[in-house]
């Protein structure tokens, strides 16, 4: 990869403090690189630099008269495609939004601002959310910035990509089934999903609105734990949002993890792993337990029916929620003589091959006859997946396990096998059942210098814990350069 520099939050505000350079610079700096690398990493859909351009000002301003710097100010963000952002084409990656323009802001896009963040454009993704490749995006792939023949995981590939290049400092993305966890993974990069509810989602386009979540990626554990601390907490406009305080996330990070017992799931590490994800998982697991944590093995005994559970629930909702992309109130239409005749052209043109075939699978299983069979009984066993989680947690402070069974694959390598593109998911679906946190670091790389993610699960609202451990880890594999 090319030796750029590395800047993080501490390091910008340093250097904004120092006066060693502006809000203005940073920018400029990063719009440079983008203009150099986009071109064959296809990270950004649009740049948004009048934007950027007039937060990162207010910044500068703010310097120039002595008042105190908000927590990320001058830090260069991305923003996934999916999150409405006011004034700035907000696609989804599909056709039917090309030319979308949402009249508001996402409030996690609003906290990230009010917090000095300066929204350098948004991030190409699968459309709609749906995929494990960024494959699925109407715009064309996202390149590996690690390997360009490699995909960047999907469904948020563009933030992971753009963080992973030093194309960003920092970047949202969502996670419905592993959406932020496996990019992070296949980039070698930290990215967290936050428990179900932890940040708003208001702004958020949904895909399955029982499983979406927001969240960050960046080039540090603490970084991570930086954003999420912004976008985090209680929203009015979105009745999903916890209520629950949010802690100082930063607070944990630096302190010991001695004594953490950390549980090892056998579903997560039986066959059909990479051999390479493996020995580097395993060799993070012993490095924790040089830290004084202690491993405890145990069975999730349900892990099995996440994928098929997963696929029945994330499609019926997703067939119920783009059902307002018709024509009418959004984006693209097809005019035809008639109402039907329109919305089947419009549909039918708009949306790209796997977002149909979910659509037909969501509604298929909710239909009448097959409601009972598929989506009532995939519910019950969601139940069962979450007291799974309930019950280990009742014995271990975190689970660990890999994020995805294989590195980053080559592009086109399961783009014609939808089953093997959805067992990409397999060890980050069960925790998006159970609505807890979770994050993925890297640890290591495999004799094709591509980078292994291990994955932590806590237990909901424990993203502290999470962090205070993936900080730990990350310091002593040697990660961490800031
Ligand atoms: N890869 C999964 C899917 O295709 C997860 C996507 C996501 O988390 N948005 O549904």
């Amino acid at each position: 990869m090319s030796a750029v520099r590395k800047w993080t939050v501490p390091s910008i505000r340093a250097a904004l403090e120092a006066k060693t350079i502006s809000a203005r610079e940073i920018a400029t700096e990063f719009y440079s690189r983008i203009e150099k690398r986009n071109p064959e990493l296809n990270a950004y859909l649009t740049l948004s630099p009048e934007r950027a351009y007039a937060q990162a000002d207010r910044i500068d301003t703010m310097r120039a008269k002595g008042t105190r710097l908000p927590p990320l100010a001058g830090v260069p963000v991305a923003i996934k495609d999916v999150i409405s952002t006011r004034g700035i084409c907000t696609t989804c990656a599909s056709r039917i939004l090309e030319n979308y323009v949402p009249p508001y802001d996402a409030t996690a896009v609003e906290r990230l601002e009010a917090a000095g963040a300066v929204i350098l454009g948004k991030t190409n993704c699968d459309e709609f959310a749906m995929g494990s490749s960024n494959e699925n995006s109407a715009f064309g792939p996202v390149h590996n910035p690690v390997d360009l023949a490699r995909v960047p995981g999907g469904s948020s590939g563009g933030s992971a990509a753009a963080v992973a290049a030093g194309l960003a400092v920092g970047a949202l993305g969502t996670d419905t089934g592993g959406s932020i966890r496996q990019p992070g993974a296949l980039c070698g990069i930290p990215a967290m999903m936050p428990t179900y509810g932890r940040v708003s989602r208001y702004g958020l386009i949904a895909f399955a609105s029982s499983l979406d979540r927001i969240g960050p990626f960046a080039s540090t554990v603490s970084d991570v734990a930086s954003l999420l601390g912004v976008i985090s907490g209680n929203d009015p406009r979105d009745s999903t949002s916890a209520s629950a305080p949010v802690p100082n996330l930063l607070e944990g990070i630096g302190k010991t993890v001695k004594g953490m017992r950390i549980g090892l799931p056998a579903e997560y590490f039986g066959e059909g792993m990479d051999t390479e994800v493996r020995s580097n998982v395993e060799k993070g697991i012993q490095t924790l337990e040089s830290l004084g944590c202690r491993p405890v093995n145990l069975r999730m005994p349900h892990t099995d029916y996440a994928i098929a559970t997963y696929y029945i629930l994330a499609n019926a909702e997703a067939s119920s929620n783009l059902a307002r992309f018709d024509g009418v109130r959004y984006g693209m239409r097809v005019p035809e003589s008639s109402l039907a005749e329109m919305y089947r052209e419009t549909r039918g043109k708009g949306f790209g091959p796997e977002v149909k075939r979910r659509i037909m699978l969501g509604t298929y299983v909710l239909s009448s006859g097959y409601y009972d069979a598929y989506y009532l009984r995939a519910q019950k066993v969601r139940s069962l997946i979450r007291s799974d989680f309930n019950a280990a947690f009742e014995k271990v402070d975190v689970l660990v396990t890999p994020t995805s069974s294989a590195p980053a694959f080559l592009l086109g390598e399961r783009i014609d096998d939808p089953l093997s593109m959805y067992l990409s998911d397999i060890y980050t679906v069960t925790g998006s059942l159970a609505g807890v946190p979770a994050i993925s670091i890297p640890c290591g790389m495999t004799s094709k210098r591509l980078p292994v993610g291990l994955q932590i699960f806590g237990p909901p609202f424990a993203e502290e814990r999470i962090l205070q451990l993936a900080h730990a880890l990350e310091r002593a594999l040697g990660a961490e350069q800031a």
